[in-house]
């Protein structure tokens, strides 16, 4: 009997054994080898640490090696594992440092350094260990072959994770997962990529029999990289290629170097690495799929994919915090088909379009998109509003718009909170991204609202040119007037030089954005 608990899959993943599993620069850990230490560590926080099971251990890095092993050292000892997200500043760290009530921290040397304020026991590993932390590998101690697991009972329902959410919309809101999430996982993903590879007319098999390199584009602290990057690695036994931060340069060097065979991460990376002057100057044919999500995929990214990168299985997987990672995704023929769709919900979730009373809407209707699932996380930490407004009857209600198709495919229409009400019209800012995307000369684009005295908002957009391309103002405005209604064309244009500010989950910084246009105070 396999219990659907992490232990179990970290467990299984030692049968992988002296096979690469973390991939970090010149460093390369098996997966015996990330077992012993997961497992060695695990040890030390019970017996020296005193980590008791449900007391919560922050991990605080960039997408070292040492991630992986201290998530699943904290989860082996029964403890929750709170990964901090490595961008956020001291004030931002010590919020999630209180606010999950950290028993323990392990952190790089880099966050340490914001962390020491906090008074909460760490250890620190790539940089000092000052004060009171320790160094990891002091921790860590002696490592043998006959090191077990901490004994410790736990069923599917306790908790394993609290997640930061992006804080798109507000403050991030740790998201408590529990182990029956992270199990249902890698079959989940597995489901995904097998079907996206199969509707490319390809050997499905070929996607889970061989051996899998990922390269990760994107954060672990974040349920993407961490789920859907290295959950399933850890399971189907392929290798995982980590990156300090995303580089389209050296994400080229690193898939010709390693043979990376799939890459996940957000669509900016997919269409960066495109983009890069030495894209053409590498040898990418191991790389066969390329999945993203966690923000819109514009049609036009699957057009260049084709074009750039043809013959390779690029997948759309749309994904919250609060689902665990991917909940529904489109690839293959579908995604040729339907470029526009998120498509078909993974089999383990039920999906469905409600209108603000909570009543179910008929397909084609556009209301909030709810989910329910295994995937479908515990509820908010701390947060017990939220939480009832959020999860009801088991169902979670995403914030964002959605529609339903005959065939069943869904199709992200906003955010409930990204829409410009333009004298009572609501105008979605992603339904004209889309069409700005689809202009030529358009590389990037962002919608949002300015305010206006007598409609009390406009629409406008930034725009970001590709390389050599000119377009004006008007000209764009031409082009939205056959896509577009007249209310909807933005009435200011702005053009933007440089990359648009993203977070590093691949969404637009609009707060950002709104700021550097319309002047402090927006
Ligand atoms: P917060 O909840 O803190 O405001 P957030 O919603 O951005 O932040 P995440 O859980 O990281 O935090 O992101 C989930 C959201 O990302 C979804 O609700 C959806 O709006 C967006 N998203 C994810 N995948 C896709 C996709 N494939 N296409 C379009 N949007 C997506
Ligand atoms: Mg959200």
């Amino acid at each position: 009997h396999a219990p659907a608990h992490f232990r179990a899959l970290l467990e299984m993943s030692r049968f992988h054994g002296e096979k690469v599993f973390l991939v970090y620069e010149d460093e390369h850990i098996t997966f015996e080898d990330h077992f012993r230490r997961a497992a060695t560590l695990a040890n030390r926080l019970v017996d020296e640490y005193g980590v008791r099971k449900g007391d919560r251990v922050a991990v605080a890095m960039r997408n070292y090696p040492e991630w992986v092993i201290s998530f699943s050292a904290a989860l082996a000892a029964g403890a929750v594992a709170v990964p901090l997200n490595a961008w956020w500043t001291e004030s931002e760290l010590a919020y999630g440092v209180r606010d999950s009530g950290a028993k323990v921290l392990i952190a790089d040397g880099e966050r340490a350094e914001r962390l020491a304020s906090t008074g909460v026991p760490m250890i620190v590993t790539r940089g000092a260990a000052t004060g009171g932390a320790r160094a990891f590998d002091e921790v860590l101690g002696e490592v043998t072959a006959d090191v077990t697991l901490p004994g410790v009972e736990l069923s599917p329902d306790d908790p394993a994770t609290i997640f930061y959410t992006s804080g798109t919309t507000g403050n991030p809101k740790g998201a408590l997962g529990s182990h029956r999430n992270i199990g249902q996982s890698p079959m989940t993903v597995a489901y995904g990529l097998m079907r996206s590879v199969a509707l490319a007319g390809k050997d499905p098999a070929a996607a889970a029999g061989t051996r899998r390199i990922t390269l990760l584009t994107v954060p672990l602290f974040h349920v993407t990289g961490c789920f859907s990057a290295m959950t399933t690695t850890m399971f189907s036994g392929g290798g995982l290629v980590l990156m300090y931060k995303w580089d389209a340069g050296q994400a080229l060097r690193l898939i010709e170097r390693e043979r990376v065979s799939a890459m996940i991460g957000v669509p900016t990376n997919a269409w960066q690495l495109m983009s890069h002057p030495d894209f053409g100057k590498h040898d990418l044919s191991s790389l066969s799929t390329l999945g993203y999500g966690g923000a819109p995929a514009p049609p036009k990214l699957l057009e260049r994919i084709t074009t750039n990168l043809p013959d390779r299985a690029p997948s759309n997987g749309y994904g919250m915090t609060e689902t665990s990672a991917l909940a529904i995704g489109n690839g293959g023929a579908d995604y040729h088909a339907k470029p526009d769709s998120i498509g078909l919900p993974s089999p383990v979730v039920d999906v469905r379009v409600v209108d603000p009373m909570g009543a179910q809407l008929a397909p084609g209707e556009v209301g909030e998109l709810c989910i329910r699932g295994p995937n479908v996380i515990l509820g908010y930490w701390n947060k017990p509003e939220a939480t009832a407004e959020t999860f009801v009857d088991g169902w979670v209600h995403t914030g964002d718009l959605a529609r339903i198709d005959e065939d069943g495919f869904v199709y992200i229409v906003d955010r409930a909170k990204d829409m410009v009400i333009r004298g009572g019209e609501n105008v979605y800012c992603a339904e004209v991204e889309a069409a700005l995307f689809e202009h030529p000369a358009v590389d990037d684009v962002a919608v949002i609202g300015v305010p206006h005295d007598e409609l009390g908002e406009e629409v406008g957009a930034v725009v970001r040119l590709a390389p050599g391309a000119s377009a004006t103002a008007e000209e764009l405005r031409e082009f939205l007037a056959g896509r577009l209604a007249k209310f909807k064309i933005p009435a200011h244009v702005w053009f933007r030089e440089g990359e648009l500010p993203r977070n590093p989950g691949g969404k637009v910084l609009k707060t950002h954005l709104r700021r550097e246009v319309l002047g402090a105070g927006r």
